[in-house]
């Protein structure tokens, strides 16, 4: 009866779009000195949320977040969108991550995952396995280690990219985790890692944040240098090192996915209903997004993921994508975002016209247009941060 069930449970879910579905039994991490490990080192950067005692309590023992429940339902969603022709390589326009170019996935998850609950409370009521189901949905917002699950729910290992991969379609998949109280038969954990010698995505990663796998086998990111914690979670300025790395990454980055056989092999465009790439994060055109003000931003991202990164910290990624494009036809955007009125812009786009001055000379092509611009808002700029930016582009660094 509870086979037939999960069955059953199967054929919902794929019916409500996930790609995916596995089962496993709540227990405590097997992955939290790794974790621990992780904190103290700092690999989380500005993430503090992460390192918060509670927070890591709670990833320790998923008992400890709902109190009788028996088994973990964890699903997955394919995400995958086909880049435009001519992106990423064209570096006038901006590259974002896959996932972020739907509509924002945490709300359309949790809902099919609530509407899976609804189904199976029904289901379990009638066919008597149980006087009703409660469960709670956590989509990427609960102190879960989604993708320990994952593997304890047989859809996949952990690759070298930290990835959760799949070894029939790949990693471009969005994580859910259903908590139930009711006890269903648990899926066999997926225990081959098929990375084997494989290293292409640390090859790949233009900023060098995978560090490979440690003693245990898991794999290890210094999300500090990660393109997708620097372009979304990082809140400052992007370290001056690691900005000709962004290239022409706005939001995000999937190149280290990109790079992986297992999604050159298998990954399919995503076609659940529900999950449509948006044109407006289609390869944008980098000059026409430094130009958003504040309300076309709302307008332009509404319901996007982008709107994450807030204004400032789009347009400071945009900024330097623009500057790692270097062209002369950047500059009347960067020189008018020098009087933009978020700091954050101001500094990263006289970094970007620093680049360009690099690039042409001052008496180059465009250059004293360039020069000339730094040195009108070095005269009036009030912010110390913004001063040295402009300076450091002044003097070609
Ligand atoms: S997402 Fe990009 S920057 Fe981050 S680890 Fe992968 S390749 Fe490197
Ligand atoms: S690129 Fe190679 S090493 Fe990296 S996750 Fe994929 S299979 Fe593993």
């Amino acid at each position: 009866m509870m086979e037939q069930l999960v069955r059953d449970l199967r054929k919902e879910g794929a019916r409500l779009g996930f790609q995916d579905l596995g089962i496993c039994t709540p227990r405590s991490s097997e992955h939290m000195g790794l974790f621990r490990e992780w904190i103290d080192r700092r690999f989380h950067g500005e993430m503090a949320y992460l390192a918060r005692p509670d927070s890591i309590a709670r990833r320790a023992n998923l008992r400890g977040t709902m109190e009788d429940f028996r088994s973990v339902v964890v699903v997955t969603q394919n995400y995958n969108q086909a880049d435009s022709p001519g992106v990423p390589g064209d570096p006038a326009r901006g590259v974002v991550a896959r996932y972020a170019r739907g509509q924002d996935y945490h709300e359309l998850l949790k809902r099919r995952l609530q509407e899976l609950l609804g189904w199976l409370n029904i289901e379990a009521k009638k066919r008597r396995l149980a006087g009703g189901v409660r469960g709670f949905a956590y989509v990427d917002t609960g102190p879960i280690l989604e993708r320990e699950l994952g593997q304890l729910a047989g859809l996949g290992w952990f690759g070298k990219n930290t990835m959760l991969i799949h070894p029939q379609k790949g990693s471009y998949s969005f994580l859910g985790v259903l908590l139930v109280d009711l006890r269903l038969p648990e899926d066999p954990r997926f225990d081959t890692d098929h990375c084997g010698t494989c290293e292409a995505c640390l090859e790949a990663c233009p900023t060098g944040a995978l560090l490979g796998r440690d003693q245990n086998g898991a794999p290890v990111m210094d999300a500090r240098r990660c393109i997708s914690y620097l372009t979304i979670e990082l809140k400052g300025p992007i370290p001056w090192e690691l900005r000709p790395s962004l290239g022409n990454r706005v939001f995000g980055c999937d190149i280290c996915q990109e790079v992986c056989p297992w999604n050159q092999r298998f990954a399919e465009p995503a076609s659940e209903p529900g999950y449509q790439g948006r044109p407006d994060t289609d390869g944008p055109s980098l000059v026409e997004l430094m130009a958003l003000s504040d309300d076309e931003f709302g307008v332009r991202f509404s319901g996007s993921p982008v709107k994450r990164a807030k204004r400032r910290g789009f347009l400071r990624n945009v900024a330097v994508a623009l500057g790692n494009w270097g062209s002369r036809d950047a500059v009347p955007a960067l020189a008018r975002a020098l009087d933009d009125p978020e700091p954050l812009v101001r500094g990263h786009a006289a970094w970007a016209l620093g680049q360009i001055l690099n690039r042409v000379g001052i008496p180059g092509d465009g250059g004293f247009e360039v020069a000339e611009a730094l040195l009108f808002r070095l005269h009036v700029e009030k912010d110390p941060w913004v001063e040295e930016e402009l300076e450091a582009a002044l003097r070609g660094e």
